[in-house]
């Protein structure tokens, strides 16, 4: 046995996993520095968890470091780890809290004859809900 076999060298510390992801679209990574001996400085594999699931929340598809001409849906590059379930989950989650936001500021109140209603406002249609929950839609409406 010869002395370099005998221990071990010590694994050399590599930049954090988390650092190695920019956002394709704006160019934003974690902004991680840190070494580790790990795959990720402890805590970091939660940053990027929430840095991929911001990104794919926004539509952005998401570039490993040293290959930014293939970027990857953010759920993809989640897939390698444990959390990838996660990240798909908060992503959906994030788009449907995005969805409805955009759903509630297109509300709007309108007067239908001599009636009020509230709906969504397309075009010159306006839809809403009459009183017995029916789906209307007309085109002779007044924004309140
Ligand atoms: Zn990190």
């Amino acid at each position: 046995m010869t002395a370099e076999t005998k221990t071990a060298p010590a694994k050399a510390e590599t930049p954090c996993t988390c650092s190695k992801y920019a956002d394709a679209t704006t160019g934003e990574t974690t902004g991680c520095t840190k070494t580790t001996r790990r795959d990720f400085a402890p805590g970091h594999d939660a940053k990027l968890k929430g840095f991929l699931i911001r990104a794919g929340a926004a539509g952005h598809l998401v570039a490993l470091a040293g290959a930014p001409d293939e970027p990857v849906q953010a759920s993809e590059a989640a897939s390698r780890f444990g959390f990838a379930r996660h990240v798909a989950s908060g992503i959906s989650r994030a788009q449907a809290k995005q969805e409805q936001a955009t759903a509630d500021a297109d509300t709007v109140r309108a007067k239908v004859g001599r009636w009020e209603r509230t709906g969504h406002v397309e075009g010159d249609t306006f839809t809403y809900t009459d009183r017995s929950g029916a789906a209307r839609t007309t085109t002779k409406f007044t924004l309140l």
